[in-house]
């Protein structure tokens, strides 16, 4: 079988088509699956996304130009027909299939096979070899349906009204804290924003994303007016900027959440577990729909989950990558590198 993609220091290689897909070394020609930081990075020559991603890229990585394709819509590129697939990520997240002389891979970049209401839901492709992330690839990562993890913020802010306290809540300003505000009920108070997030709430409404009306946070913005307010800021934001709020409870909504340590480590007084990408069940789903034999297993818990796919009976290996996994998305994972996540806010 011939190498469609290779794996190089740059980034993730198509040779037939002289493109590379979320490079972390600088390129030419850069297909991006979404706008998470650790996959979309300045200093491409040119950059290919699909429609719903550019507008958050082009806000984030400044003066680039940006070239767009509708998902489903096949481009030729050198020898490589190549479409983009919705990844269930974030809004306009994709995999990226590539197919040269008959031969299918898709890079998945990141993704989950939930629909959460709000970004494109993930369709499996079919393909020869699959590329896949493994940030929660071990068992102990079950996520809730969403509608519970609702339930359970709802309740914490309706308590902390009753007391008088604001609830502070923590996420990533790309997906999570849009999601967030769109499944819990905006009927128990009013609904603050950081305004890293604000920025990408008003990106994502410009493209026609329907998202609960919502309060951008500024040194004028009159805090007495909104004492039982749900505010949503990334974790960073955290200590000095959430103490004006007042009485507070804090809380961080993570796939991370899950990890007992981790929790701790943060300080909060809740975790609600929640995440942008796959779980276990999610990952084994989701690679087994593919059809793949070939398995090139990115960031996460890489030689553990490629250890079990082989034992699946697939041809499964690890692959080394500079993407951050979820920490990318929410700031606040464990052992890994967090400064991207920083710059992208
Ligand atoms: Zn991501
Ligand atoms: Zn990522």
């Amino acid at each position: 079988m011939s190498n469609v993609l290779t794996f190089t220091d740059k980034g993730i290689y198509c040779p037939a088509g002289d493109f590379y897909i979320d490079p972390w070394g600088r390129v030419e020609r850069a297909l991006i699956t979404h706008g998470h930081s650790d996959h979309a990075r300045w200093g491409m020559g040119s950059y290919l996304a699909t429609k719903a991603a550019a507008p958050v890229m082009q806000h984030r990585l400044g003066d680039v130009s940006i070239d767009t394709v509708n998902y489903a819509e096949t481009v030729q590129i050198g020898d490589a027909r190549v479409s983009f697939h919705p990844a269930g990520h974030v809004p306009g997240s994709a995999q990226i299939r590539v197919e040269v002389a008959g031969e299918v891979w898709v890079a998945s970049g990141d993704y989950k096979t939930t629909n959460d209401g709000f970004s494109e839901p993930f369709e499996p492709v079919r393909c020869h070899a699959f590329i896949t992330e493994s940030t929660f690839g071990l068992p102990i990562f079950k996520w809730q349906p969403q509608q519970v993890v609702a339930d359970q913020i709802n309740t914490w802010w309706t308590a902390n009204r009753a007391e008088g306290k604001a609830s502070i809540l923590g996420a990533y300003a790309l997906g999570k804290a849009q999601r967030l505000m769109s499944c819990v009920d905006a009927s128990i108070g009013p609904i603050l924003t950081h305004a890293s997030i604000e920025n990408t709430n008003d990106i994502l409404r410009a493209q026609g994303l329907h998202l609960p009306d919502t309060v951008r946070v500024t040194a004028e913005t009159g805090l007495k007016k909104y004492p039982s307010a749900l505010v949503i800021c990334p974790p960073s934001a955290f200590g000095p900027w959430s103490k004006k709020f007042g009485p507070q409870s804090q809380a961080f909504a993570s796939g991370w959440m899950a990890l007992r340590g981790v929790k701790r480590r943060r300080a909060a007084e809740r975790g609600f577990i929640i995440s942008d990408h796959a779980d276990w069940t999610e990952l084994n789903s989701a690679i087994a729909e593919t059809g793949a034999e070939r398995i090139f297993v990115t960031h996460g818990y890489t030689s553990v989950f490629t250890k079990w796919l082989r034992d699946q009976g697939y041809d499964a290996h690890v692959v080394s990558t500079d993407y951050g996994g979820d920490e990318a998305d929410d700031s606040d994972a464990p052992q890994q590198d967090t400064q991207d996540a920083g710059a992208a806010v």
